[in-house]
C-alpha cells in the first residue's frame, strides 16, 4: 500500500510513522508512506498555502491552486482509491471503515488547517470524506495519522502476530476480552483460573463469554438483536 498524506505542516504528521508498528510496516515494505509538504506546490511569492474567506469572517481558508497542483502532481505518478480529505463532517470512522481502506493499493489523505479547504476541493478533487470523531481538532494532521495507523496495522504482515488484529474490539462487533500477564497474583489479586488451566478449549469459551458480558455492559448498541 501506497498512502501519500498531504499537509501544509509535515512535521506534525512525521513522528507517528517513525516508530514502532508503523515505522516496521515501513520498513518490511509492506507500506510507503509519504508525507507531501504542500507549500512545494504554492505558486504565490510567499508560498502561502492559505488567505481570507471570501465574505469575511475570523479564520484563513487553505487555498485550492496549491492543493490541486499538489494532487494533479501525485497522480502522474499512480492511480489512486480515494483522495481523502480529513473533515470532522465526515464520515465517521470505524473499524469496518478501515477494514475496508486496508485493501486498497494507493490513498491520499489530505490535511486541512485553519477553516478548512476553499469549498471547490471538497466538490472536485476529493473522492470521500472522514471523520475521526464528533470534535474540531486545529488540523487534519492527527486525524490522518488515526486513519492511516488504523489501516496500517490491519494489513497482512504488518502485526507480528498475524491473528491478534482480529481478536480486537469491534472487529466483530464486540468489546475484546480482558488480558492478563505475570504475576499470575499481585497483592491477592488473581488472575482467572481458566487463564491458567491450558485447557484452549475453556480459554477461548472463556473469552467470548467475556467479550459478549462487555459488550452488554459497555456498548450493548453493538450487539445484534439474536446474540442477545
Ligand atoms: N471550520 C471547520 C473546522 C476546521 S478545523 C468546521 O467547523 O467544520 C481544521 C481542520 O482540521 C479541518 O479542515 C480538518 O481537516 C481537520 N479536522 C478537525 N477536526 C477533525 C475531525 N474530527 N476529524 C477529521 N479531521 C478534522
Amino acid at each position: 500500500m501506497h498512502i501519500d498524506i498531504i499537509t501544509c505542516l509535515p512535521n506534525l504528521v512525521a513522528s507517528p510513522f517513525s516508530d514502532s508498528i508503523l515505522k516496521r510496516a515501513q520498513s518490511k515494505g509492506i507500506v510507503e508512506v509519504d508525507i507531501i509538504d504542500l507549500r512545494a506546490y504554492a505558486t504565490n511569492k510567499h508560498r502561502t498555502t492559505d488567505d481570507y474567506a471570501f465574505g469575511g469572517g475570523a479564520g484563513m481558508v487553505m487555498l485550492i491552486e496549491p492543493i490541486d497542483n499538489c494532487i494533479t502532481a501525485l497522480k502522474a505518478k499512480r492511480q489512486y482509491d480515494d483522495i481523502i480529505y480529513t473533515s470532522p463532517d465526515g464520515e465517521r470512522l470505524t473499524q469496518s471503515m478501515a477494514n475496508e481502506l486496508s485493501l486498497k493499493q494507493n490513498l491520499i489523505i489530505l490535511c486541512g488547517h485553519y477553516k478548512g479547504v476553499d469549498e471547490r476541493v471538497r466538490e472536485h478533487l476529493v473522492t470521500r470524506e472522514i471523520s475521526i470523531g464528533d470534535y474540531v481538532l486545529s488540523g487534519g494532521e492527527l486525524a490522518a495519522a488515526v486513519i492511516a495507523d488504523s489501516v496500517i496495522r490491519l494489513i497482512p504482515g504488518v502485526l507480528s502476530d498475524e491473528t491478534s488484529a482480529l481478536s480486537d474490539s469491534f472487529q466483530d462487533d464486540l468489546i475484546a476480552p480482558p488480558v492478563y500477564t505475570r504475576p499470575a497474583e499481585y497483592k491477592g489479586w488473581k488472575v482467572p483460573d481458566v487463564l491458567l488451566s491450558g485447557h484452549q478449549a475453556k480459554i477461548e469459551a472463556w473469552r467470548h463469554e467475556q467479550s459478549l458480558e462487555r459488550t452488554r455492559k459497555k456498548r450493548p448498541e453493538l450487539l445484534k438483536k439474536g446474540d442477545l
